[in-house]
């Protein structure tokens, strides 16, 4: 990547993109842009090649039989796995997550592979649906605040040796296997139950990926304020008593 550029993809809007979720892709951009970076946004339709230059790719949540379809066509296609084999960043939402562990139960019942980006296995669950608001914290490592959002799935999704658990539950289900976890991530890809856009709610999850892209410890300031009332917002409507 040249200094001052970015290349942003955004996967499958036309399969994947449920709850807004394509507002990360709004959020990164602009918080991109706010910093001076020259940013090209690419998104690719399920019917077009996965670019393999990309610096950070975004996915998002989508319906049991979209999500079965976005997960052949992206292993038909292999350009995710050979952009995270050169060092891409990889975020991903609630179906787009679980399509990048190694398998899911697809709307027709059956075990389908995923793309093994991350180790993580989703089976569906046989409870309640997990729907609701979240809060959680964050793992302490990647240094970012409370984690709020929402989540809509029926996948209960088991983290493998070398994933490790985004975050702990304080409120809401996150990966449902009843250990506190939500979502999880390695090196370069990052998977989470949370629609909010999760981004909108969490601006900070967007600035993590622009210096890991960037390869910086550190980005210019920006005025977070409105992001700041939004998310108090959220943060106080879930936590008080209905
Ligand atoms: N279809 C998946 C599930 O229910 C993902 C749903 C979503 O992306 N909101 O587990």
């Amino acid at each position: 990547m040249s200094e001052s550029s970015l290349r942003l993809v955004w996967v499958y809007p036309d399969l994947l993109s449920t709850y807004g979720d394509q507002g990360n892709a709004l959020v990164v951009e602009r918080r991109a842009r706010l910093r001076g970076l020259d940013v090209q946004r690419v998104d690719v339709r399920s019917d077009q090649p996965i670019p393999t230059s990309g610096d950070i790719y975004l996915i998002g949540g989508g319906e049991d039989r979209p999500q079965r379809l976005a997960a052949e066509r992206l292993r038909r296609d292999g350009g995710l796995e050979r952009a995270v084999s050169n060092g891409a960043i990889v975020f991903s939402v609630c179906a787009g997550y679980q399509i990048l562990g190694h398998a899911f139960i697809n709307d027709l019942g059956e075990r389908e592979p995923g793309l093994g980006l991350l180790d993580v296995e989703t089976v569906r669950g046989t409870g309640e649906r997990c729907v609701g608001d979240v809060l959680a914290d964050i793992d302490p490592q990647l240094g970012l605040p409370q984690l709020t959002g929402f989540e809509n799935h029926q996948g209960v999704t088991q983290l493998g040796p070398t994933a490790k658990p985004f975050a702990r539950v304080r409120l809401g289900r996150g990966n449902g296997t009843g250990d506190g976890t939500e979502g999880a991530y390695n090196e370069t890809v990052f998977g989470t139950y949370m629609h909010g856009p999760v981004m909108a709610r969490n601006p900070l999850i967007a600035d993590l990926l622009l210096k890991l892209a960037l390869d910086v410890n550190a980005l210019p300031p920006v005025d977070d304020r409105w992001y700041e009332a939004l998310r108090a917002e959220r943060i106080a409507a879930a936590t008080q008593p209905a």
